[in-house]
């Protein structure tokens, strides 16, 4: 059997990463600054995060959703704690398109409604409803297109108040900072207008955290920055640094009953002792604060960069936009430099999302390799 091609592949073979870095099976090294897609957040087989869940694998896997799992309620008071989203409660799943589905189901159960307002150029997951509210028209499949999505410019709150009023919609979804789509921002009136729309005409407001999540901006959420509320709060990617695993936070206005949403897979032990590994390290090692100290760094050093229009997007979420398209760049970067980067639905940006544990030096690297490349 051959595998099915949807993935265009670079000709590299991971085996073993440590940190910061990556090696193929000649034992050759490369800098990781995309994270495996924004999520490596503590670094690759980081020692606390191999020892707990090989010692958790030891002892029981997985069993199921019917039976107590002391480590879901563990994990879920420690996320309130470090994330600061104390009066959240919490729904464990496995990816972030399952995180999104659930969300918007969970809005439409809450509301009775089933409208759902996007923004352009964002990028939800690939199932069900997260793809019909994902603004690509080439992934969403007829099946998907049936759902009732109207699709907004970034910082048009006037015609979000407009839609808003017909008291249809069930769930106006964002990402704070955008990930696939270029690493776009709006400003605080907006995010903070979206909160106050969806409280007055009965929509949940849902801050798509998958990416942006768990300090990779150097807040704990990108829309911390804000001063908003969001209802119901998706996260996947950098919460388990691998270990596949979603959920969602909901705010306690929305009530829980039994059989509501469900999932087999979803809040497993091996789940919840990476992400509870994920939180112990974050808090440990400062990688906030890391974020932070690096970000200011990197942003330093693009000021010297030839062609480089702007540098988009926070903490250790960034976008490079360049004056022209950027495959060939990217291309070098990874087989003459050794240093993977990401791209993104606009041709000219190219991402970097590195672990939250890379430092000064390792920006040094890549912009050494970057200038070499334009000049
Ligand atoms: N939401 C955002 C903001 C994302 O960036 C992604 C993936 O890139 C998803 C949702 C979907 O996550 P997954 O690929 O885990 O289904």
């Amino acid at each position: 059997m051959s595998l099915f091609n949807v993935y265009p592949l670079f000709d590299i073979t991971p085996v073993t990463a440590k940190d910061v870095f990556v090696y193929d099976e000649n034992n050759c090294q490369y800098l990781d600054l995309y994270g495996g897609h924004a999520v490596i957040s503590i670094g690759h087989s980081h020692p606390t995060y191999v020892k707990n869940i090989q010692e958790q694998v030891g002892k029981i896997g997985f069993y199921s959703n019917s039976i107590q799992n002391p480590l879901q309620v563990a994990l879920a008071e420690k996320l309130a704690r470090v994330s600061g989203c104390n009066s959240y409660e919490l729904f464990l799943c496995n990816s972030g398109a399952e995180a999104n589905e659930n969300a918007l189901k969970l809005a439409s159960f809450h509301t009775g409604k089933k409208k759902v307002i996007a923004f352009k150029n964002g990028f939800h997951g690939r199932t069900s409803a997260a793809v019909a509210v994902t603004d690509n028209a080439k992934i969403i499949a007829p099946i998907n297109a049936q759902q009732e999505v109207e699709i907004l410019a970034l910082g048009d709150l006037e015609s979000l108040e407009k839609s808003l009023s017909k008291n249809d919609v069930c769930a106006v979804i964002i990402e704070c900072i955008q990930g696939v789509g270029g690493l776009d921002e709006s400003t605080a009136v907006f995010y903070e207008g979206i909160d106050k729309l969806c409280k007055k005409y009965n929509a949940c407001f849902i801050a798509d955290e998958v990416q942006s999540g768990f300090g990779r901006t150097g807040d704990f959420f990108a829309f911390q920055k804000y001063n908003v509320t969001p209802d119901i709060i998706s996260i996947a990617k950098g919460m388990g640094n691998g270990f596949p695993v979603g959920g969602i936070l909901v705010h306690p206005n929305i009530k829980a009953s039994f059989g509501l949403l469900g999932t087999t897979f979803g809040g497993n032990h091996l789940a919840c002792v990476a992400v509870l590994t994920v939180l112990e390290v974050l808090e440990k090692e400062r990688l906030l604060q890391n974020t932070l100290e690096v970000s200011t760094h990197f942003l330093r050093r693009a000021l010297n960069v030839p062609r480089l229009k702007m540098v988009k997007g926070r903490g250790l979420m960034l976008g490079l936009e360049f004056e022209f398209p950027i495959a060939e760049l990217r291309k070098n970067l990874i087989y003459k430099h050794k240093i993977f980067t990401g791209s993104a639905k606009n041709p000219n940006v190219l991402r970097i999302l590195p672990p939250l544990t890379i430092k000064k030096s390792h920006i040094d690297t890549f912009f050494e390799a970057l200038i070499s490349e334009l000049s």
